[in-house]
C-alpha cells in the first residue's frame, strides 16, 4: 500500500509534468502563430493582432486566427501573380483576325476563316509586311500605295 506522502509526491510530479507540457504547448502555439502570420502578411498591425489574440486566448484564439488569417502565404501570392502575368502575356501575344476574331498566326497572309488580308509580301525580299507599313523594314523597299489596313476594311464593310 503506497503511503499518503508517496501519493502526494507522485501527484506533484504529474502536475509538474502537465504544467510543463501546458506551458510548452502554449508557447509553441504562440511561436507557430507568429511564424505563420509573418509568412502571410507584411502588415505589422495584423501581425501584432494575431500574436495578441493567441497570447490572450491561446487555443480558442488559435481557432479564431485560423478562420481569419489570410488564405495565401506571401510566397503563394507571389507565385500566383507570376502565373497571372504569364497568362496575360499569352493572351496579348495571341493574334486574332481583326474582322472575324478567328485565331491567326504571326505569318498568316490571309485569315483562314473569312479571307481578310492580314499581311502582304514585300515584292523585293518576300518577307511578310503589315498592311499599315509604307516601307519594308527588312530591305527598305518603298511600299507604294499601301493596301488599306484591316481596321479600314472593317469600316468600309459597315458603311
Ligand atoms: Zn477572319
Ligand atoms: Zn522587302
Amino acid at each position: 500500500m503506497p503511503s499518503a506522502a508517496n501519493m502526494n509526491a507522485v501527484l506533484q510530479i504529474a502536475v509538474g509534468f502537465l504544467s510543463a507540457f501546458a506551458i510548452s504547448l502554449y508557447l509553441s502555439i504562440v511561436i507557430w502563430t507568429v511564424r505563420d502570420i509573418r509568412s502571410r502578411t507584411r502588415d505589422v498591425f495584423a501581425q501584432v493582432l494575431a500574436t495578441v489574440l493567441v497570447l490572450v486566448f491561446n487555443l480558442p484564439g488559435l481557432l479564431l486566427y485560423l478562420i481569419l488569417r489570410p488564405k495565401e502565404t506571401l510566397a503563394q501570392a507571389y507565385e500566383r501573380a507570376l502565373e497571372e502575368e504569364a497568362l496575360l502575356r499569352d493572351v496579348e501575344e495571341r493574334e486574332v483576325c481583326p474582322s472575324c476574331g478567328a485565331p491567326t498566326e504571326k505569318d498568316f497572309m490571309l485569315c483562314p476563316e473569312c479571307h481578310t488580308r492580314l499581311r502582304r509580301k514585300c515584292t523585293r525580299c518576300g518577307r511578310l509586311l503589315s498592311l499599315r507599313w509604307t516601307v519594308c523594314p527588312y530591305c527598305g523597299l518603298d511600299q507604294q500605295a499601301p493596301l488599306s489596313a484591316p481596321a479600314d476594311l472593317q469600316v468600309q464593310e459597315r458603311l
